[in-house]
């Protein structure tokens, strides 16, 4: 037996004495990728078991608000009166994805997303035919469709028409990883997918260059699982491992809210490695920082500590966050006038606090330690143009330029490390073909081996860009991908 089995070492065949279990193809993980790749790979005819650490399947999918990214015209978007197209959404998912987009997978992900949206529903996920018009998180009420992400604000609604493409599994508020799960559970226990739980894989087992097998710890004792087709790694992100953090992405260790379930530790990414896969994007994460809802605070200006804008506020929430991370020595206030105290009652989402109050904005201005008279020359700009419907500074969107010449003013504090929330999630992962195939650091194919989800580097490539729904819109599509893939395998 051998017991030394850890994520950071690959254990050879020949020294396996005992295998517990055999099956065709094995997937590590059963969040949205893992329980995705079961389910196609069931379907291909392969026998299939999944292992999960937890007792319960899910995973952060299930935690998720569940938005999956998806356009072109899907049923949803016709029937609340959107049409879309799908290279409208290949542009968009390409400046999303930014300068280290993969195309290849952005390419084949628009052009599958309608077949995509028809398997989700295939699988009981229900999308409630509504849409919802304002800025948010996520649909407060049970309505499908929202606007997720950069689509209407500058530069990204310049590049592409802009569409609602964010679809929620129907449920009230901010759960859809419930139903989305909860479907995708159910089908592959019909398919007879093996689900064990309370089995953490350790580290892969090898022949050669080729992957056979997983070490698994059981009861506390390790086993060995053998595949005779292929291992999918769906094990998730790393943000709850502080040191791959640290190491890796360092802009994300400056956040305050690891956003993810306590096993996004990165073993899937650290067992890959151990096999030889090579890693990329692992730099890159997302960055939250919610100052909506409501929807009124896009109404607001946000300046740094010279009193100056430096971004149009009405960007999608990881935008903002990135650009604040990227410099969390500064200080951060979102303004706002009288007329926005009526939304108080609901205070931003990200739990700022009031930094200063004033009955008028050089009053604002003393109580923030602003330079005097930055505060009224950007706020004076700011409303000249408001009031002809531009914002030729920052280029805020016509729709949320209401002048701020209501006194009295208050500001919420947005500065690192004053209480506001900083969530974040990585994107980085094992470097994958678009089949899921994961490529070995001189970029051949490692055989047997395929990974998906935020084990991957899929769709999401950086935070400036990042939309709502990519992220498991990538790990149901891709995970289906890798686990056809391992099921087909013949070589
Ligand atoms: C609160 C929250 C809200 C979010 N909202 C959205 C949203 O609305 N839209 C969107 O696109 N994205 C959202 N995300 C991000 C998204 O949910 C994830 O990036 C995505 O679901 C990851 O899917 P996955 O299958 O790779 O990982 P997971 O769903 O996390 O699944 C990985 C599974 O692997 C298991 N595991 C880990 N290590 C091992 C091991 N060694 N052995 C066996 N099993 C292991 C874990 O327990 C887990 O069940 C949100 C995330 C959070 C936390």
């Amino acid at each position: 037996m051998n017991d030394i089995a850890n994520p950071d070492a690959s254990i050879d065949f020949s020294t396996v004495d005992e295998w517990h279990t055999e099956t065709d193809v094995l997937i590590i993980g059963g969040g949205g990728a893992g329980l995705s790749a079961a389910i196609e790979a069931a379907d291909a005819g392969a026998r299939v078991i999944v292992l999960e650490a937890a007792s319960e399947t899910g995973g952060s999918t299930a935690m998720a608000g569940g938005l999956i990214y998806m356009g072109g015209g899907t049923p949803t978007q016709l029937a609340c009166g959107f049409e879309d197209d799908i290279e409208e959404m290949y542009a968009y998912l390409m400046q999303a994805a930014g300068p280290d987009a993969d195309a290849d997978k952005v390419r084949l992900y628009c052009d599958r997303t309608l077949e995509h949206y028809d398997w989700l529903t295939r699988q009981g996920v229900v999308f409630k035919p509504e849409y919802y018009p304002y800025k948010h998180t996520n649909t407060p009420n049970e309505a499908a469709l929202m606007i997720t992400g950069n689509e209407e604000a500058w530069p990204y609604s310049t590049h592409a028409r802009p569409a609602p493409r964010g679809h929620k599994p129907q449920i009230k508020g901010d759960h859809g990883g419930i139903p989305l799960m909860a479907n995708l559970l159910c089908s592959a226990r019909e398919k007879g997918v093996q689900i064990v739980c309370e089995a953490r894989a350790l580290s892969l087992v090898k022949r050669g260059e080729e992957i056979v097998g997983a070490a698994v710890r059981i009861d506390m004792q390790v086993r060995y699982f053998r595949a005779q087709r292929g291992v999918v790694l769906a094990a998730g992100g790393f943000i709850m491992n502080r040191d791959m953090v640290e190491t890796y992405a360092p802009r994300l260790a400056r956040g305050n809210y690891p956003n993810g379930n306590p096993n996004d530790t990165g073993d899937g990414i650290r067992i890959g490695m151990a096999a030889g896969g090579a890693v990329t994007n692992m730099h890159e994460g997302f960055i939250c920082t919610p100052f909506y809802p409501p929807h009124q605070f896009l109404e607001s200006i946000i300046v740094d500590e010279t009193g100056k804008r430096f971004i149009n506020e009405d960007v999608y929430h990881g935008r903002l966050g990135s650009a604040i991370l990227d410099r969390p020595d500064g200080r951060y206030y979102l303004i706002i006038d009288s007329r926005h105290f009526k939304v108080l009652e609901r205070p931003p989402m990200g739990g700022y606090p009031v930094a200063g109050t004033g009955e008028n904005i050089d009053e604002l201005e003393s109580e923030l330690a602003l330079p005097r008279g930055a505060l009224s020359t950007t706020l004076d700009t700011y409303n000249r143009h408001a009031r002809a419907g531009e914002d030729p500074q920052c280029h805020k969107h016509a729709k949320y330029l209401t002048p701020l010449d209501q006194p009295p003013y208050a500001a919420f504090d947005l500065t690192v490390g004053n209480g506001g929330i900083f969530a974040t999630m990585t994107f980085g992962g094992l470097n994958t073909l678009p089949t899921g195939e994961v490529l070995s650091t001189d970029n051949t194919i490692l055989p047997g081996l395929y990974a998906a989800g935020r084990n991957s580097a899929g769709l999401p490539r950086c935070a400036e860009g990042y939309s709502s729904g990519m992220s498991i819109g990538d790990a149901t599509f891709f995970g289906r991908l890798a686990g056809l893939s391992a099921a087909m395998r013949t070589w």
